[in-house]
């Protein structure tokens, strides 16, 4: 079903596992942890399960990526497809602007493998050359990038990491599979923490890798003794989200542009951090890679009082995590880099005043009358 179909089409179609007995038009949920060993020694943890299977098609048709698997976390995706890749010795250059989890996973266990790594600025893809060294294995980029929407160029960092003969990998979690494919413009391995829009309705945890065969057989070999598979239930869960999450991230988009343009114009605001809005300092990059749309996640600087103005919204509730259906915001201070001294968040141009909006996929004009309430 590759290329020929629309992504609407791939993400209602692709990938279910036929009901061959019933002639059920929906995947089964098989729920077995017990299978005959006769054909295949299937297994939860070995990532073969026919549940499994179905939601890791999808991904990769909607992806344009050869095998997926499918984890119980993004985390677990991230930290089994990173430790698969590199060993002791081995040198990772990452963008400087990760994803807290992600940034405080390689600062902690890290080192004590025995694996360097550089943490390097975004804007220039110069840099992420610059910071090669004889023992550099992968290149890890995150875009747009998290609470700041800034947009790593993809295709320019790829063909450095093909030129040095490096793994490239992308956290592809706030632009979704809707928005951005990421292994079209040259990367080889593709991430999604599919708690945000994958599942898109705030009730599940899930984590994808999708790459081509070969490099995900590797990454199943690390992650069936990391153990981080996700359950049938689940799956059965993430594939019923996948059909719907073309329409959801559709309607993300174009009410984040409507939010971000009335923030930019309103006086009581001060930044806004949209990729969409023209006086983004990387909006030209942005309409080059993200052909479905600029995503549904907007941040700003309110003048006033921040616990203020989030005590008054009325249908915005305030909540950690993102992607979802509802509307939810967070202060980013309060959560996400809650554990950065004050030095750490000014260098990272994170001020207490920053507030990062989840656009959900209610009426565009009930959420700014909220925010026009509050302000
Ligand atoms: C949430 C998130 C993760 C981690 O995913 P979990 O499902 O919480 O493990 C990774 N990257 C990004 C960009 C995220 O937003």
């Amino acid at each position: 079903m590759k290329q020929k179909h629309s992504k609407r089409t791939l993400a209602v179609q692709a990938g279910t596992q036929e009901d061959k007995l019933y002639g059920g038009r929906v995947s089964p949920v098989f729920t077995s942890s017990a299978y005959d060993y006769e054909q295949e020694v299937r297994y939860p943890r070995y990532f073969n399960t026919p549940n499994q299977a179905a939601v890791a098609r999808k991904m990769a048709a909607l992806e344009n990526a050869e095998d997926g698997l499918v984890f119980s976390t993004g985390m677990a995706a991230i930290m089994t497809s990173l430790l698969s890749l590199v060993k002791e010795g081995d040198h990772v250059v990452f963008q400087e602007d990760l994803y807290g989890g992600t940034y405080h996973s390689i600062l902690n266990e890290f080192p004590r493998l025995g694996i360097a790594f550089s943490l390097v600025d975004y804007a220039d893809p110069k840099n992420f050359e610059k910071a090669i060294t004889k023992k550099t294995k992968a290149i890890y980029i995150e875009t747009p990038s998290n609470p700041l929407l800034k947009i790593t160029d993809i295709a320019a960092v790829a063909k450095i990491a093909r030129k040095h003969k490096l793994v490239s990998l992308i956290d592809n979690t706030f632009a979704s599979p809707v928005n951005q494919n990421p292994i079209d413009m040259g990367i080889d391995v593709v991430l999604h923490s599919g708690t945000k829009y994958v599942g898109g309705h705030s009730d599940l945890m899930c984590g994808i890798a999708l790459s081509t065969k070969k490099v995900i057989e590797r990454i199943k070999s690390s992650g069936m003794h990391f153990g981080g598979s996700l359950d049938s239930q689940t799956c059965a869960l993430v594939e019923r989200s996948l059909k719907t999450i073309v329409l959801r991230v559709q309607q993300q988009n174009e009410n984040a542009m409507s939010i971000a343009s009335f923030l930019e114009k309103e006086s009581r605001i001060n930044n806004v951090y949209y990729p969409g809005l023209k006086k983004h300092p990387n909006h030209a990059v942005a309409r080059k890679q993200m052909t479905g749309g600029f995503g549904g996640m907007v941040s700003f600087e309110v003048k006033g009082d921040v616990d203020k103005f989030l005590g008054k919204l009325k249908l915005i509730h305030r909540a950690v995590s993102l992607g979802g259906v509802e509307s939810t915001i967070c202060s980013s201070v309060r959560t996400s880099h809650a554990k950065l001294t004050p030095a750490e968040r000014k260098k990272a141009g994170i001020s207490d005043k920053l507030l990062r909006f989840s656009v959900g996929i209610e009426d565009a004009d009930d959420l700014i009358a909220d925010i026009r309430q509050a302000l």
